[in-house]
This record gives structure tokens, C-alpha cells and sequence, in this order.
């Protein structure tokens, strides 16, 4: 079994990126807008910055307090569109109740839409048109996957949870490397059954949900999940010491999937649109 080392790749993309920024002659310049004062959203945006400023990617934190109107975010996301030193915007997630997120997402222009979440960019990549972007999370579990020369083509792929962020892109991107794509949900009868058929298992649930012996021998099982079990400790949707010994390549958590998406959004932060 091989531990796909989400920290190595992603030091290695981000050196890349690193590399190609410098020879670039504009500085792409990344907008997050913080709304509120969520302290995992702090956390994510923190990082952030701090991998931007690692590769040379300008980057501006825009904090905004959480009672504001959904109008006044609005308003700077089209003064950020309009400004021409800004290449790329970023909005974090979650925002509060009162903000509509879907107006929001497509309120940011699709050529500087760095998540990846326009309707627009996703459009594109259901339509087999090359987005803008592609999600973050999702593009830096292919980045790994072919750090590891991990075949994809005619494979049957597994992806558990259908969010807009992780499972849903997940899927149209294996089905782009022509794999044959599973999707799993909460409504999903007999998953054991499915994820024995499996040749990589792509989980994003948040929850203990991989915890069989049953995975194939030598799959690909990618941890996406992230969240802290009751005593408080950083885990993962799948259960690493049972499934690790029957399967070819697992991601750990942490140290996996969490730096591959901070790579792949430096990756993303780094292109620029005229
Ligand atoms: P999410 O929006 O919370 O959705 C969870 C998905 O899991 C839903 O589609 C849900 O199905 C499905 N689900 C829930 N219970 C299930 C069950 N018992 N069996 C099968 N599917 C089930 O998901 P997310 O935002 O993609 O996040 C998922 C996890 O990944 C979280 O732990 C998050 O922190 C983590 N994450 C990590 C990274 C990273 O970079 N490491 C990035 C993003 C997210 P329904 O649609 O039917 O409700």
C-alpha cells in the first residue's frame, strides 16, 4: 500500500506555481472577501494568504462585518470585477443565513472566478467546454493522482457526497478521464456493495463512512472528509487503519487531499484572464 503524500505534491505544485509566477509580467492579485467572523473560516483564509504569498501571488483579505446586506456585497464584487490589478476573487464560505451564497457565486466574474463555482465555469465543464477554473478541491485530487501515475481511463469510480464544491465536480472531472463514475449519497442503498466494486473511492462526506475491509484490492482510496472525532482530534471519512492494509493507495488525513486543494487554488490563483 502507498500513502499518496498530498504534503510533497502539493510543496512541489506550489514551487511550480512559484516558478511560473516569477516569470510572469504582471503579479496576479487575489481578492478573499471574509464576511463575518467564522473562526474556520479565518483559519482557511489565513492560509491562504499565506500560500499565495509563499508562490508571489499578491493577495488582499477584504473583511466585512456579518450583518452587511447581500447589496453591499454585491457592490464590491462588481468593483472587484471592474478592477483591472485584481485577477482573481474569492468569496469564503459558508456566508451568513441572510446572504443568498447563488447570487453571490454569480455575481463574481467567471475570468476571475478562482473557486470555480460559477454557474458559467460549471456549465462549461458539464458541456466538455474548458472552464475558466476548475474547482480547487477536486483538480488537486487529479494533480495527485497523476503525481502518482494513477490510471484513470476505463476505471470504476466511486465519488460519496454530491456537494457543488467537492463530489458533484468530482464526478464530470473523472467522467473527462473517461473513468465510469459512481455517485453516492445520503440516499444511496447498500454503498459496502458499491464501494467493493470500486477501483478508486473518492470520499466527501464528513462523516466515519468508509470503515469496511471491503475496499478492492489495490484501489485508490481518496479521503476528501475532514472534521474532529470526539476526543477532539483531526480525522477523516475513512477508517485508515482498517481500510489502509487492503487497498494499493490511500490519502491520510491530514496531510492528503487538505494541501493538494490549497496547491490547486494557487494553481488557479496564478492564471490570469485578460
Ligand atoms: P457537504 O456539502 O457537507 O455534503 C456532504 C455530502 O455527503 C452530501 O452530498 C450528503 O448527501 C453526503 N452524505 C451524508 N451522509 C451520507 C451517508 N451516510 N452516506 C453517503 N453520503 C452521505 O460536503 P462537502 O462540502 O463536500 O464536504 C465534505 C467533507 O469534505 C467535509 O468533511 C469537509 O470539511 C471536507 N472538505 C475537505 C476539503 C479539503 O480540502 N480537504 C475541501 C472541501 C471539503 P446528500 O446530498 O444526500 O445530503
Amino acid at each position: 500500500m502507498v500513502i499518496l503524500d498530498g504534503k510533497k505534491t502539493s510543496s512541489k505544485i506550489l514551487a511550480e506555481v512559484k516558478n511560473r509566477v516569477s516569470t510572469m509580467n504582471i503579479v496576479p492579485h487575489l481578492a478573499v472577501i471574509l464576511v463575518g467572523e467564522n473562526p474556520a473560516s479565518i483559519i482557511y483564509v489565513n492560509n491562504k494568504k499565506k500560500a499565495a504569498e509563499q508562490v508571489g501571488i499578491k493577495s488582499t483579505i477584504i473583511k466585512m462585518e456579518k450583518d452587511i446586506t447581500e447589496q453591499y456585497l454585491l457592490d464590491e464584487i462588481a468593483e472587484l470585477n471592474n478592477d483591472n490589478t485584481v485577477t482573481g476573487i474569492l468569496v469564503q464560505l459558508p456566508l451568513p443565513e441572510h446572504i443568498n451564497k447563488n447570487n453571490i457565486i454569480t455575481a463574481i466574474s467567471p475570468q476571475k472566478d478562482v473557486d470555480g463555482f460559477h454557474p458559467e465555469n460549471v456549465g462549461k465543464l458539464v458541456s466538455g467546454i474548458e472552464p475558466y477554473f476548475y474547482p480547487a478541491t477536486p483538480q488537486g485530487i487529479l494533480m495527485l493522482t497523476d503525481e502518482y501515475n494513477i490510471p484513470l481511463e476505463g476505471k470504476h469510480a466511486v465519488v460519496i457526497g454530491r456537494s457543488n464544491i467537492v463530489g458533484k465536480p468530482m464526478g464530470q472531472m473523472l467522467l473527462k478521464r473517461n473513468a465510469t463514475v459512481t455517485m453516492c449519497h445520503s440516499y444511496t442503498n447498500n454503498l459496502d456493495e458499491i464501494i467493493k466494486t470500486a477501483d478508486l473511492v473518492v470520499s466527501a462526506v464528513g462523516k466515519k463512512i468508509v470503515r469496511c475491509k471491503m475496499v478492492r484490492k489495490n484501489s485508490v482510496v481518496i479521503d476528501v472528509g475532514i472534521f474532529k472525532d470526539s476526543n477532539g482530534k483531526l480525522t477523516g471519512d475513512v477508517d485508515f487503519d482498517i481500510v489502509s492494509p487492503s487497498c494499493g493507495f490511500i490519502t491520510p488525513v491530514p496531510g492528503g487531499v487538505g494541501p493538494m486543494t490549497i496547491a490547486s487554488l494557487m494553481y488557479n490563483a496564478s492564471k490570469v484572464y485578460p
